[in-house]
Formats: C-alpha cells, sequence, structure tokens
C-alpha cells in the first residue's frame, strides 16, 4: 500500500487552529478508506523567523518537495510586520510558489445554499453557483520586465509594467483548465482582453489550440469586462474559467464573495510536481487564539489535496458531503452564524465533520 507523506505547514494565527482540524479529517479519511498517510510539520512564516530567521528554512523546503502534497495553514501577523522585506512571513509562501513552480492557483466559490443568506447578492441570483475559477500565477503583468519608475527633472514620472506571456506558460494552464472541467460540468470559459491585449490575442489562439485535445470540454471566451458583470448578474453560468495572473487575482475575489465567507474558501496551488492546498483567509490575529476560527476552508482545502494530489475522488467527495451535512443541520462557526444561531469553536465544528466523514 502506498503511503501518501503530507507536508503539514500550519504557520501562524489560525493557520495553526484551522489546519489541526483538516489533519485529523484526513486521518479520518486514512480510517475508514485504508489509505495511509503520513504527517510531517515544519515551521513557515513567522513561527519559522521565530526559530530561525528565516521565513522558509531550508528544511522546510526539503520536506515540502519530498512530500506528495503540502497542507498549508496561513502566515504572517503584526508580530513580523516590521522585518525586513526579504524576511518577511509572506516571502515563505510566494517563495514556496516560485520553488515549486505552483503555476495555476484554483479557487473554487460555491454558495451552499444554506448560508445564501450570509451572501450579499439575492438568493436567486446566487443559489446553485458552483464556480472554479484558475489563475495562472507565476507570469503576467506581476512579473513582466521591463518594469519599474523613471523620474524626471520637472518632478513628474513615468511607470511602467509588462504583461508578457510565452505560448508555453499560456498551454501549460489552458491544459489544466480542461483537465479540471473534466472532473467537474465539462465547460471552460478562458477569460482574456482580446479586443484589446496583444498578449491576450495570443492566450485565445493557445487556449484554442489545446481545445483540440479534449472535445469532451466545451469552451468559450469571453471579455474580462464583460466576466465581471456575469459574475454578480448570473453566476450560475460558469462552470470552470481560466484567467491570466492579474484577471485572476481580481475575478477569484469578486467570485469569493458569492461563497458568503472567508472561513469557507480552500485553495489548491499546482503545476510541478507538488501540489499546495491552503484556505484563503490570512491569519486572522484579531482572532486567533480563541478557538473560535471557521476549520472549513482548511477541512474543504484537504479535500481538494485528496481530489487534486492523490486522485481520491470518492474520498474528496465524501468530506465536501459531511461539511454540507454538518451545515444542513444547522451548525455554524461565529462567522457564519446567524443572530440565533450558537456559535461553535473550532474543535467543535472539526469534530462534527469527523464524526460525518467516518460515518459516511
Ligand atoms: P484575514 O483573512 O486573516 O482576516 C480577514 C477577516 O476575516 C478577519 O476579520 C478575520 O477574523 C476573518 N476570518 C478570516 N478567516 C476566518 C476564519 N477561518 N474563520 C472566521 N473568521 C475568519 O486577512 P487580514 O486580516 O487581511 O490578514 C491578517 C494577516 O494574514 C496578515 O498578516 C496578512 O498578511 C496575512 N495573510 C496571509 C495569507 C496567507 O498566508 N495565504 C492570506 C491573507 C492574509
Amino acid at each position: 500500500m502506498t503511503t501518501h507523506r503530507i507536508a503539514v505547514l500550519p504557520g501562524d494565527g489560525i493557520g495553526q487552529e484551522v489546519t489541526e482540524q483538516a489533519v485529523r479529517v484526513l486521518r479520518a479519511v486514512g480510517k475508514i478508506s485504508g489509505a495511509s498517510f503520513e504527517f510531517e510539520q515544519a515551521l513557515v512564516g513567522g513561527a519559522a523567523i521565530d526559530a530561525t530567521g528565516h521565513p522558509l528554512p531550508p528544511a522546510t523546503l526539503e520536506l515540502c518537495k519530498k512530500a506528495h502534497a503540502i497542507l498549508f495553514g496561513a502566515v504572517g501577523g503584526p508580530k513580523w510586520e516590521n522585518v525586513p522585506h526579504e524576511v518577511r512571513a509572506e516571502r515563505g509562501l510566494l517563495a514556496i510558489r516560485k520553488e515549486l513552480d505552483l503555476y495555476a492557483n484554483l479557487r473554487p466559490a460555491t454558495c451552499f445554499s444554506m448560508l445564501v443568506d450570509a451572501s450579499p447578492l439575492k438568493r436567486s441570483v446566487v443559489e446553485g453557483t458552483d464556480i472554479m475559477v484558475i489563475r495562472e500565477l507565476t507570469g503576467g503583468l506581476y512579473y513582466g520586465e521591463p518594469r519599474g519608475v523613471e523620474r524626471f527633472a520637472d518632478g513628474g514620472a513615468r511607470a511602467v509594467n509588462t504583461m508578457v506571456y510565452t505560448t508555453r506558460e499560456i498551454e501549460r494552464v489552458a491544459r489544466m483548465g480542461f483537465e479540471v472541467a473534466r472532473k467537474r460540468r465539462k465547460h471552460l470559459t478562458s477569460v482574456d482582453k482580446n479586443n484589446v491585449l496583444v498578449v491576450s490575442q495570443l492566450w485565445r489562439e493557445v487556449v484554442t489550440k489545446v481545445a483540440k485535445d479534449y472535445p469532451d470540454v466545451t469552451l468559450d471566451h469571453i471579455l474580462v469586462d464583460n466576466c465581471s458583470m456575469a459574475l454578480v448578474h448570473k453566476p450560475t453560468q460558469f462552470d470552470t474559467i481560466v484567467t491570466e495572473n492579474t484577471f485572476g487575482d481580481i475575478l477569484s475575489d469578486e467570485a469569493a464573495i458569492l461563497a458568503g465567507s472567508m472561513g469557507m474558501l480552500p485553495s489548491a496551488s499546482l503545476g510541478g510536481t507538488v501540489g499546495l492546498y491552503e484556505p484563503v483567509h490570512g491569519t486572522a490575529p484579531d482572532i486567533a487564539g480563541q478557538g473560535v476560527a471557521n476549520p472549513i476552508a482548511a477541512i474543504l482545502s484537504a479535500a481538494m489535496l485528496l481530489r487534486y494530489s492523490l486522485n481520491m475522488v470518492r474520498e474528496a467527495d465524501r468530506i465536501e458531503a459531511a461539511v454540507q451535512r454538518v451545515l444542513e443541520q444547522g451548525h455554524r462557526t461565529r462567522d457564519i452564524a446567524g443572530p440565533k444561531d450558537k456559535a461553535l469553536g473550532t474543535k467543535e465544528m472539526g469534530d462534527l465533520i469527523v464524526q460525518h466523514v467516518e460515518r459516511g
């Protein structure tokens, strides 16, 4: 039997609290499925700065490289805000992404029917929303050269960023888009600005070419401005979205609103040989240490780990169904509780989800 080696990097603040619950859920999956997991924990972020002076110690990177998947919590917090830029806690996460060539970020935006009223949008708009946004993570405007500011003698200035993509960079994330869409409802929407940007014209050309290898997936193209409107007007029209770095940064946050709370949003960063799974939220210093954080985003990240890194689709479904049932029964953590709900703590919510995973 294969042993799945999981590197566990809880990080700081509520990262510590929610990751613990995600590991418990994976242990429960191991118990019911017979799969064997080996969890090894390592330091990252502020916790690593305190212990070693560096946000990503070499031992942590080594562990990540040898693992089958990485379960990540969150990093950063006020304690480390004034450290030099190159050793900031957040650099730990950016360095892992770069070292492991994690070029695609997957962020699902699912509107759970019992939490519809937590969304600022109308029930008739958000009900039934189930979108996967895939954002290219290592190219485009955020990394392109030349970049910089030129200052002029008259006090004026000129600033430049460059949006640049190669065929290879577009093709690999497009393939990721088609592969993911294949595991969902087989509908991929590629987002670009083809009417203005030559980069988008190349993007559309390459995505259309890749589509020939995926005849079972329907592909359409949409302009980014139009997509932004459609996400809040008729989000149910989307299944899987693939787009470049900047557009994806903005659209994935817009789509997040559809899900109600930060505490509900998982994510995956894929690309190289090892995938990294983490809740979208940060370390929440305002509630850290109180045991009240919602562990669902971390637990759903563990479900993504099973689905995308270990191909344990049934077990991933089982975790998602357990979360659904616990919510259906009316259990809520503070961030998603209504005025009449009794708010559960992080561990209590974890206990309930573990029980439902074990019961099936
Ligand atoms: P945050 O996501 O930590 O918190 C935003 C708000 O959402 C807070 O009110 C918080 O209490 C609430 N919240 C977040 N997750 C929750 C959960 N699971 N349950 C209940 N409530 C939850 O964002 P922030 O306050 O902007 O950032 C705090 C720190 O986290 C900063 O140092 C930031 O740099 C870091 N951060 C790290 C990551 C990461 O590691 N990937 C991501 C975002 C922010």
